[in-house]
């Protein structure tokens, strides 16, 4: 995925807001007060996060206004938050996962109405005209893709603000209809965790017959046990964690092996049609690339700051591939969660004030998540 890179010039947008679809009242002053926006952010690599006053734009004719009613807590947001990519730029106000209520939209807005639910998931634009664009792969945009925060905005180059806010504005093409039917705190993981694993286990066609592995049970790895059982497959959760066997096998799991058991390991040697690596930390890909049959696909969605070494003789031995997949497109995200809502799929979730988003990032460095963190954004002051 890449980011934004060109800014272009400043355009006006729509000050129009409706509370039902129609009449469409305009109310400057209203809308003016509605730009600034309680948030939190980190101010550096070392600071914690904090009460921060964000500043949403003003609505334009495609945005809907979505009053955030639940923030995941992905792991991206803790790497952004620290610098570990050594790209954020600061103060981040991270997250990415966004479930809420419509409040306003703009006048050319077709899809959403005041009242429905909504979800903002990774991104918030792309170019739509690339290839990948027109193919409903916009998270790789050749343009760059912009994403929900730390990315420039495309119109006014200001910087992207995230979920853990009490409000987001984006471009409706940009935001999901989100069904009445789930629990909505469990549903908000569903708009990263949820798609970066069900992107790649539906390209790499897994299903009946299928011997999937998912190396780390957190926010990614208990998503993909869940998808991965739902496709038919027979799952085993590679897990460093003993702890985890039991929520693993209730997760969906078929076997669990213990990554820091080497006989463990060496007993599933050349088993796994595909791994998926959802780890976060440097750790060695040979290891599980082993556990590959011939013809077998490792595909990482951990996304580790520091690269590791991978012997091609690995790779060569049973022509294994060693691939890599960021998050999932616009239509494939809205299939993702219409798939959840026909078959009763969430995150298994521990709710959280936004108080405790720290202690929060501590956890999640220790493995001790079970499975992802939500923020309840009614816990943070409007
Ligand atoms: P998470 O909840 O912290 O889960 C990561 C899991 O990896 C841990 O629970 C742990 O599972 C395992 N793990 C952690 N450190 C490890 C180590 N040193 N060695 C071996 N295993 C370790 O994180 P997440 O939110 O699922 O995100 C995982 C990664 O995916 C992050 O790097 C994140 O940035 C990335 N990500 C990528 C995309 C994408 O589009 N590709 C989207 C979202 C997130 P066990 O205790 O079971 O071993
Ligand atoms: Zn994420
Ligand atoms: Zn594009």
């Amino acid at each position: 995925m890449k980011t934004q890179k060109k800014k272009s010039s400043r355009a006006g947008g729509s000050k129009s807001r409706t509370k039902k679809a129609k009449p469409r009242a305009r109310s400057k002053a209203t809308v003016a007060d509605k730009r600034s926006t309680p948030a939190y952010a980190a101010q550096g690599p070392d600071a914690p996060l904090a009460p921060f006053q964000i500043q949403r734009r003003e609505l334009r004719p495609q945005d809907v206004q979505i009053e955030i009613l639940y923030s995941g807590v992905c792991h991206s947001d803790l790497h952004m938050a620290r610098n570990e990519w050594k790209q954020t730029i600061y103060p981040v106000v991270p997250g990415h996962e966004i479930v809420g209520r419509v409040t306003a939209v703009g006048n050319k807005v077709t899809k959403f109405r005041s009242g429905d639910l909504g979800g903002v998931g990774v991104m918030v634009d792309s170019c739509r005209e690339c290839a990948n664009c027109r193919k409903g792969l916009e998270q790789y945009c050749t343009v760059g893709t912009v994403l929900t925060y730390n990315s420039h905005d495309k119109r006014t180059g200001e910087i992207t603000n995230g979920g853990y806010s009490k409000r987001i504005v984006t471009h409706e093409d940009f935001v999901f209809r989100i069904s009445d039917k789930l629990p909505l705190a469990a549903v908000a993981p569903l708009l990263c965790a949820g798609i970066t694993t069900y992107s790649p286990l539906r390209h790499w066609k897994v299903g009946k017959g299928t011997r999937l592995g998912v190396v780390g049970l957190g926010g990614l790895g208990h998503m993909a046990v869940k998808f991965g059982a739902s496709f038919g497959a027979e799952v085993t959760m590679l897990s460093q964690s003993p702890k985890k066997e039991k929520d693993a096998r209730r997760l969906g799991a078929h076997k669990f092996a213990l990554t820091t058991d080497p006989v463990q390991l060496k007993a599933l040697a050349g088993y796994f049609d595909v791994i998926i690596d959802t780890v976060s930390a440097k750790h060695d890909y040979d290891t599980y690339l082993k556990l590959l049959a011939t013809d077998g696909a490792m595909v990482c969605v951990g996304l580790p700051p520091t690269p590791s070494e991978v012997d091609v003789f690995t790779l060569m031995d049973g022509r294994r591939s060693l691939a890599a997949s960021g998050i999932g497109g616009i239509p494939e995200t809205q299939e993702m969660l219409d798939y959840c809502a026909r078959h009763g799929i969430t995150s298994d979730i521990e709710l959280i004030d936004i108080a405790s988003v720290n202690e929060a990032f501590t956890r999640i460095l220790k493995s001790d998540v079970r499975y992802r963190f939500v923020i309840d954004m009614a816990t943070l002051a409007d």
